[in-house]
């Protein structure tokens, strides 16, 4: 029977249709889901493949030994107990994040802020959009966001600004191409240093300087009121801040003076403020390229000001719209996972704190903001935090300063793991490992970026022994001596507290109010439809997207939005001559997070295989570099390992990394150890998306390419580099040695001393070696002076003939098609849902026959089932 769930991975929070089966689902989008209307991208159209059960905890693990349940509970409350008796509260933590439910979240916050009592929470949402928080707070006195997926269709004018949405948002960005596709929609404007999926398209990208977002917004707001063309009764009659924030912005100087400093022509930035003034309808979308910075409140708020100075706001299709990266990082900021708020939209004045402890009903709660993620590992590497909880996230990796990050965990008394993956950066630091219910497995709610709330239902019976994270948090809770405030029989218990604490004392102050929500029954919550707050008691209950600001009247205490003057500019660090290129990090099409789950569709890992560093061919020339070499970036804070992709889609001087690889997938790649951690004064959260770097080649001169079909079981041998994937039918190392060792001894060990069936050397620089077991590809080894990363889709796709043909014997003994060109063909994988190459699609452009994606589809099926791979095959179309 299907069951109606919501994606695991982004903010989008589409719904999808499951079929369970007996190995993996079929997983389609829902098309009664008013965020994705049946659309889905790659990862979500995946989802059914992610469900194995390779590499799951199934009892808890004590110092690495199988224990059961009650032990390991009984372990982790005595700890935690013991270390606040000795310690204090402020010596113990809790690192949550955005891929927990509302109700794990809810019961983590109520245990560390009421149970314990300090707020020495917080979460991988952090690094996501605390920046959005803050200038939300700032702007409306509440962390409201004002818009919803519609607007974006109802809009003349979308302005994306640090937001590869193609990629990081597919659904959202195919729900506004959809609108195009006969001529008619929103005309786009991308704002980003880097050409993207997200800029074709586009009728205006503008290439900015790194960090000069806010300089652009200031310099449109100076523009707007030279030319008379702010709303003067929407300011008069709704707005304070008006006069500081415009002398702040008056600062940056004439139009010129501004273009100069974003690093664009002034035609082309007059052009975006001319379509600015004349969009009475704009929606500008904001995300981690504004948040993820060392002023990335201070860049929201420039985004905001613009709006409010326009009346820009609750209003169908106009809005400053910040669009969450996590499943539910909007579900944590309802509950107050972020060690700054409370709980339920409130923080920690003396009447919050008060309202919120008469509610849980304990003595004392948390009266102070906690430590934020950054500070928080700072805190637990000079021993102020000696006990720490990290539920379903892998700081190891995601965290800046990240080597410092697993000398911390290292270092720590007591680190517990719930995590529904045994093997992680993260899990290798676990005193206690606790297997946690993953997606399918679990049941609770998840809300959306444009706070829509919508049900994650259980679709597997078999939860292998795992437990969900609200029960091991509730199972603790008790054993801490609070047996009557976590006495919760179901996720439907805690959700109805949630409604109810959201409602507590709410006379319309507060606008995070779901009270209507409050006395769900079991069936009721079970059969919960998408549902947008806010949804007061006795108020209307809409499972339509509806607007919030439409009266304008904002929560701050005059009832008037506030405009703030923005005056901090710039990347944290600049370039100097020891580290001469300017890093940026961010996410691909077909990856999530630190691959944990993605990983396991190996249709996905067919588009980016490898971790790599795009350069500017520019650069590449200077420092003398050919694409797929195997190159070191270094920074102050530490090293990453990647092959070279050279392309014009970064400017010259910049360096694009993707955030993905972890050490369970390359020897040095985990692309965070590089960054600072230099954080926003008032969101902390850190700079992720610059950092001044040095590269130079890896001195590798043997290049290796090894598939094995995925049983066969081999160590890897030492090397300078490796990166590790997997595809349909094998697992590929990608190995490079610095030394020119032995080759046949190397070959021999690679097949694990299996017979060569197949070989063929060339010019002395090559060799292919490949062992068959009963007529099919067992293992295969290709050796080259030269990079060979390219490769591998066209060997890999070897691995799926049952029986190898004479035809493919032949071929293999003559070499790939891309031999003789210098190895550069066969090319990656483009279209993941059809395995359609570049190359594929490359010919069909180049016949001519392929004017549009359409054709291209026709001829290739790229394109043909998600779509997310549509805005790569225009792009191609576009150059020609
Ligand atoms: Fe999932 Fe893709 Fe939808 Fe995001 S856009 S929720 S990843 S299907």
């Amino acid at each position: 029977m299907s069951v109606k769930s919501t994606c695991a991975y982004c903010g989008v929070g589409c719904g999808v249709v499951v079929e369970p089966g007996p190995d993996s689902a079929g997983v389609a989008g829902d098309p009664d889901h008013p965020a994705n209307q049946g659309r889905l991208c790659s990862k979500g159209t995946q989802l059914g493949e992610t469900l194995n059960t390779a590499d799951r905890p199934t009892d808890p693990l004590v110092d690495g030994e199988g224990v059961d349940w009650d032990t390991a509970l009984d372990h982790v409350a005595h700890t935690f107990k013991e270390t606040i008796a000795r310690h204090g509260p402020d010596s113990v933590a809790i690192y949550a994040s955005g891929q927990l439910l509302t109700e794990d979240y809810y019961v983590a916050n109520k245990l560390m802020k009421g149970a314990i009592g300090s707020a020495n929470i917080d979460t991988n949402s952090r690094l996501c959009m605390a920046s959005a928080v803050a200038a939300h707070k700032r702007a409306f006195g509440s962390d409201t966001v004002p818009c919803g997926y519609a607007d974006l269709e109802r809009a003349e004018l979308v302005v994306l600004v640090g937001s590869n949405l193609a990629w990081c948002h597919p659904v959202v960005h195919q729900r506004i191409r959809a609108m195009r596709a006969d001529g008619g929609g929103p005309v786009i404007v991308v704002i980003d240093p880097r050409e993207t999926a997200t800029t074709t398209g586009a009728e205006l990208h503008l290439p900015i300087r790194p960090g000069t977002d806010g300089v652009l917004f200031n310099g449109l707001l100076h523009w707007l009121d030279e030319h008379n063309l702010t709303d003067t009764d929407y300011i008069d009659a709704h707005i304070e801040g008006y006069a500081e924030s415009l002398l702040a912005a008056r600062a940056s100087g004439s139009v010129e003076d501004t273009a100069a400093a974003c690093g664009l022509s002034p035609i082309e930035l007059v052009r975006f403020y001319k379509l600015f003034a004349k969009s009475p309808r704009t929606v500008t979308v904001f995300s981690q390229g504004i948040n993820q910075s060392h002023v990335g409140t201070d860049k929201a708020s420039a985004i905001i000001n613009v709006h409010l100075a326009t009346g820009r706001i609750g209003k169908p299709g106009a809005g400053p719209f910040s669009i969450t990266g996590q499943p539910n990082a909007m579900g944590g900021r309802e509950v107050g996972g972020l060690a700054n708020q409370l709980a339920a939209h409130m923080d920690f004045s003396a009447e919050h704190v008060d309202r919120v402890q008469r509610f849980w009903g304990f003595q004392r709660i948390a009266d102070r903001p906690g430590l934020a993620a950054v500070d928080m590992f700072d805190a637990i590497a000079d021993g102020r935090i000696k006990a720490i909880w990290i539920m379903a996230t892998n700081p190891a990796v995601s965290l800046p300063k990240s080597d410092r990050v697993n000398a911390a965990l290292a270092g720590c008394e007591f680190v517990v793991v719930s995590d529904c993956v045994r093997s992680t950066d993260t899990t290798r630091h676990a005193n206690v490992l606790l297997p946690a219910k993953g997606w399918g497995e679990k049941d609770g709610t998840v809300t959306n970026s444009e706070r829509c709330i919508s049900r994650q239902r259980r679709f597997l019976n078999d939860s292998h022994g795992a437990r969900a994270d609200w029960e091991m948090i509730s199972d603790v809770a008790r054993r801490m001596g609070f047996e009557a405030q976590f006495n919760y029989e179901s996720a439907a218990d805690i959700f109805r507290e949630h409604a109810a604490l959201s409602a507590f004392e709410n006379d319309g102050g507060r606008d995070f109010d779901i009270g209507a929500l409050r006395e769900l029954s079991n069936a009721d919550y079970d059969a919960l439809p998408p549902t947008y707050w806010p949804c007061p008691d006795n108020g209307p209950v809409t499972t339509e997207p509806h607007g919030i600001f439409a009266d304008n009247r904002f929560f701050t205490p005059s009832g008037r939005a506030r405009m703030v003057p923005v005056r901090s500019f710039g990347v944290a660090r600049d370039v100097c001559i020891d580290y001469p290129l300017l890093l940026t990090s961010g996410r691909l099409r077909d990856q999530w997070h630190t691959m944990t789950r993605t990983e396991r569709a190996t249709k996905l890992n067919r588009h980016r295989p490898w971790p790599t560093v795009t350069v500017h061919p520019l650069d590449a020339r200077q420092y003398g570099l050919k694409a797929d070499e195997i190159v070191r970036l270094t920074s102050r804070e530490g090293t990453a390992d990647l092959l070279v992709h050279c392309s014009t889609s970064v400017q010259p001087g910049g360096l694009f990394v993707p955030m993905h690889w972890s050490d369970q997938w390359a020897s040095a790649a985990r692309i965070d150890a590089l960054f600072s951690g230099t954080t926003d004064p008032l969101s902390q959260q850190p700079e992720l998306k610059s950092e001044p770097v040095a590269l130079s080649a890896l001195d590798v001169h043997m290049h290796v390419l090894w598939l094995r079909r995925a049983t066969t079981e081999v160590s890897r041998p030492n090397c300078a580099f490796w990166a590790s994937t997997r595809f349909d039918h094998c697992a590929v190392d990608l190995l490079g040695f610095t030394e020119l060792s032995d080759r046949e001894g190397l070959l021999a060990t690679l097949l694990n001393d299996q017979a060569i069936h197949l070989r063929r050397e060339r010019d002395g620089r090559t060799i292919m070696a490949a062992s068959v077991v009963n007529d099919a590809l067992e293992t295969l080894v290709l050796i080259s002076d030269r990079p060979i990363a390219t490769q591998v889709g066209w060997y890999a796709a070897l691995f799926e003939e049952q029986t190898l043909s004479t035809e493919t014997k032949a071929t293999l003994l003559r070499g790939s098609p891309g031999y003789e060109k210098a190895f550069e063909a066969p090319g990656p994988t483009l279209c993941a849902c059809h395995g359609t190459s570049v190359d594929s699609v490359a010919a069909a452009v180049a016949s001519g026959r392929a004017i549009n994606a359409e054709a291209v589809g026709d001829l290739t099926r790229a394109g043909t089932r998600c779509g997310s791979c549509i805005p790569e095959i225009e792009h191609m179309i576009e150059k020609g």
